[in-house]
C-alpha cells in the first residue's frame, strides 16, 4: 500500500503521457501508467506537471533581508561587501539565526528542497555567523537539505593563515565545503593554490566566486580549470558568476570554455544579482555581466542559475524563487523555444542537484519524494506563466501549499 499516490501526473523529463507516482515513506516506490495499489492518500493531478524540488545552488542566507539595514549608495559590489562586513561586526548570533532561517523558509515556500549557502568566516567575528547558519541547517533538516560553504571574508592584501585556520575549524564544526573569491584577492593563483591545498587535505568540495568583475580578463577562471585538472578534482568544483567571460573575445571564451568542460566545473550564473551590480562605471552601453550561458551549455558544461542575493545590499529585490530566476535567465540568454525552456528548467533542478551531489534526486523509482506540483502542464508553460507551486513535498511529506486565485468580476458587469 502506498502512503501517497499522485494520479495522472506529467513528469518533468517525460515529454509524452501521464503517469501515476506511488510513494512509500520518504521515497518514490513506483512510477507507472495506472497504478492500482491502495493508497493512504490519492491526489488527482489531471496532467499537472511534477518536477523534483528546486535546488538553489548559490545563496547567502546570512545576508538575506538586510537591504533596509545595510545601504549601498553606489550600487557597486565593492560598497556592498565593505558595508556588509562592517554590519556583521555589530549583530548578534540570534539575529543572524532569525534572518537566515526566514530566508530558508522563503525558499521552501517557493518549492526549493535543497540550498547551498556561502557563509562569511571572518577573523574579527570568528565562527559565530557560520555556527548560527549550521544551527538553521540542523533545525530545518526535516524540510530542506542545506549545504554550507565556509566563505572567507575578502582580504585585498591576500588571504592569511589565520583565515585558513578558521576555514579548517568551520569544516570540523560541520561546514560542507570551502569557498572564496580568488579574483578579489591580491593574488588569485596563491589564493587558489592555498584553498586547493586545504580542500584536498580535508577532502571537501570547493565552490568559488570567480571573475565577478567587468574586466575582460578570465585568467582566474582558466587557472581554476587547470588546477582542478592537475589536482584530479574534476566534478568537485563549482564556479559562480563568470561575468568576465561575457567581456572577452569569442576566441578566448571558446578556449577557456573547453578547459572548464574538461575540468568538469559546475558553473552557476547569478543573473539577477549581476544585472543589478555590474557595469556601474559604464555609460551606455552598460555591461550587464551575465556570463555566456548559451556558449557554456553548447560547450557541454553543466550550468545552473541561483538566486544569490535576496533583498540585501547587493540586490534589494528577490523572492528566493527559482522559477523567477528561470524566466529571467531565459530572457537574458535568449533561450525561448519549448526545448530550450526545458533545458532552462533543468538548470534550477537536475544540474544544481548534480553539483550538490544530492543522493536519490529525481522522479524515478527509488528517488526521494522531494517534488513540486505546478499549475502548468509543461516546462514551457511553467516558466512563461510563472506557475503556482501548488504542492511541495519533502521526503514524501506535504510541507507547503500555494494558491493564486483570480476572480473575473467584470464578467458580471453589463
Ligand atoms: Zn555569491
Amino acid at each position: 500500500m502506498y502512503d501517497l499516490l499522485l494520479k495522472k501526473a506529467k513528469l518533468f523529463g517525460q515529454s509524452q503521457g501521464v503517469f501515476d507516482v506511488g510513494i512509500k515513506g520518504e521515497k518514490i516506490a513506483c512510477v507507472g501508467c495506472e497504478l492500482d495499489e491502495d493508497a493512504g492518500w490519492v491526489v488527482e493531478l489531471d496532467g499537472k506537471l511534477v518536477i523534483p524540488g528546486f535546488v538553489d545552488l548559490h545563496t547567502h542566507l546570512e545576508k538575506t533581508l538586510t537591504a533596509h539595514l545595510v545601504h549601498n549608495n553606489s550600487g557597486t559590489l565593492e560598497e556592498a561587501i565593505g558595508n556588509f562586513q562592517e554590519f556583521l561586526l555589530g549583530i548578534s548570533p540570534e539575529d543572524i539565526y532569525k534572518r537566515a532561517r526566514r530566508a530558508a523558509e522563503m525558499a521552501i515556500s517557493q518549492g526549493t528542497t535543497a540550498i547551498r549557502s556561502h557563509i562569511t568566516v571572518d577573523p574579527r567575528i570568528g565562527l559565530e555567523t557560520i555556527r548560527s547558519v549550521l544551527t538553521v541547517k540542523r533545525d530545518l533538516q526535516k524540510v530542506v537539505n542545506i549545504q554550507v560553504v565556509a566563505f572567507p571574508a575578502q582580504d585585498p592584501t591576500g588571504i592569511k593563515q589565520e583565515q585558513l585556520d578558521l576555514l579548517r575549524q568551520a569544516v570540523s564544526e560541520g561546514a560542507d565545503l570551502i569557498g572564496g573569491c580568488p579574483t578579489l584577492d591580491a593574488d588569485y593563483r596563491r589564493f587558489t593554490d592555498l584553498l586547493f591545498k586545504l580542500g584536498t587535505e580535508l577532502d571537501v568540495d570547493i565552490d568559488f566566486h570567480v571573475d565577478e568583475t567587468d574586466e575582460p580578463n578570465v585568467e582566474a577562471l582558466e587557472y581554476l580549470a587547470e588546477k582542478t585538472i592537475t589536482q584530479e578534482y574534476q566534478g568537485r568544483v563549482t564556479a559562480g558568476h563568470l561575468c568576465s567571460l561575457s567581456a572577452v573575445s569569442d576566441e578566448v571564451a571558446e578556449r577557456v570554455i573547453r578547459k572548464v568542460r574538461e575540468a568538469e566545473l559546475n558553473v552557476v550564473t547569478l543573473p539577477s544579482a549581476n544585472l543589478f551590480l555590474m557595469g556601474r562605471g559604464d555609460k551606455q552601453p552598460i555591461r550587464r555581466g551575465v556570463t555566456r550561458v548559451r556558449d557554456l551549455v553548447e560547450g557541454g558544461v553543466s550550468v545552473s542559475y541561483a538566486s544569490d542575493n535576496v533583498r540585501d545590499p547587493f540586490r534589494p529585490f528577490g523572492n528566493a524563487d527559482l522559477l523567477e530566476e528561470a524566466l529571467l535567465t531565459a530572457q537574458i540568454v535568449q533561450m525561448g523555444s519549448p526545448a530550450e525552456l526545458e533545458r532552462i528548467l533543468a538548470m534550477g533542478t537536475y544540474n544544481p542537484a548534480k553539483a550538490m551531489k544530492l543522493p536519490g534526486y529525481g522522479l524515478t523509482s527509488g528517488c526521494y519524494a522531494d517534488m513540486v506540483v505546478l499549475s502548468a502542464t509543461s516546462p514551457h508553460e511553467a516558466i512563461v506563466s510563472q506557475a503556482v507551486k501548488e504542492m511541495v513535498f519533502h521526503r514524501g511529506k506535504l510541507i507547503v501549499t500555494n494558491s493564486r486565485q483570480t476572480q473575473e468580476l467584470w464578467k458580471g458587469i453589463q
